[in-house]
């Protein structure tokens, strides 16, 4: 059973992270909630989460583009709450353009929240994972690590990163009772891909739900938007005893897109 452990998921006060938050709560996996958020709403976010659940929790706005934020908030998350045995790795930001044009500041935000936030994250989880001999690290990749598009060069960039960030942990951790996968979703409905579907809205001057259904059907063969909550639900899967075999993987959750 998963009642008691400690999970902390990056980016958690929205979309895949906040669905996936309530699929662990259900289970009474304690919680440390994170995102960007101001100290009052995050206290009330945990507090809500703690009351409907029965659960610890602890929530903390740790920018990840700040590498030096992100050692104070693993340092106070294990001390806080004993030992992280889930961690998922969610968090992330997107920015499309092309590549002749692309701002390096976005590059580097992308980069820094996508990718890089999860070596720091895994490297202070690590330690308590091996010496309790148990850990689960999911990070949240996207069909983009495995497959391009275009206008998306940075997200491309870490996405596929941190696929591979992925295997060599899991490489690191196989003996150590330790997975560590990436799941690769297509379309999530959640206000990540807003800017995406209302660029398509006032370029083609259609309604924002027919040009949410162009952008889904341009790549992904199953024309529906995944709910968030389904990526929690495989989260919860690969935290399970049955799962322990699956490590090193990148899972597609994609629709059938990658499958053309
Ligand atoms: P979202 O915008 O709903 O949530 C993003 C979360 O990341 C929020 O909690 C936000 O506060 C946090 N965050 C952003 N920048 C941050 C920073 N600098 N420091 C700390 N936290 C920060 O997005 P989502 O769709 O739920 O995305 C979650 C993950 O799923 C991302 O890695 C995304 O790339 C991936 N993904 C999304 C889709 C999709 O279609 N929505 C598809 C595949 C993969």
């Amino acid at each position: 059973t998963l009642k008691g452990k400690t999970a902390l998921i990056t980016g958690s006060t929205s979309g895949i992270g906040l669905a996936s938050a309530h699929v662990l709560a259900e289970q009474g996996i304690n919680l440390v909630l994170h995102g960007l958020m101001s100290d009052d709403e995050g206290a009330n976010l945990a507090q809500e989460f703690s009351e409907k659940y029965q659960i610890k929790t602890l929530f903390d706005n740790a920018n990840l583009m700040d590498t030096s934020a992100i050692s104070v908030f693993m340092d106070k998350a294990t001390k806080t709450m004993g030992s992280i045995d889930i961690l998922i790795n969610n968090a992330g930001i997107q920015h499309t353009e092309a590549v002749d044009t692309f701002p390096e500041s976005k590059w580097n935000a992308i980069i820094a929240i996508n990718l890089t936030a999860a070596f720091h994250t895994t490297q202070h989880a690590l330690s308590g994972m091996k010496a309790n001999s148990w850990g689960r690290i999911v990070n949240i990749a996207s069909v983009h690590g495995l497959v391009a598009s275009k206008n998306k060069v940075a997200y491309c960039a870490a996405k596929h990163g941190i696929v591979g960030l992925t295997k060599v942990v899991a490489l690191e951790c196989a003996e150590h009772g330790i997975t560590a996968n990436a799941i690769c979703p297509g379309w999530v409905d959640t206000p990540l891909i807003n800017d995406q579907i209302t660029e398509i809205a006032n370029k083609e001057s259609t309604s924002f739900e027919q040009a949410k259904y162009q952008l889904i059907t341009a790549k992904q063969p199953v024309p529906d938007m995944m709910a968030p909550r389904q990526i929690g639900e495989f989260i919860l899967f690969l935290c399970s005893d049955s799962a322990r075999s699956i490590t090193g993987s990148s899972l597609p959750m994609d629709g059938a897109w990658t499958a053309q």
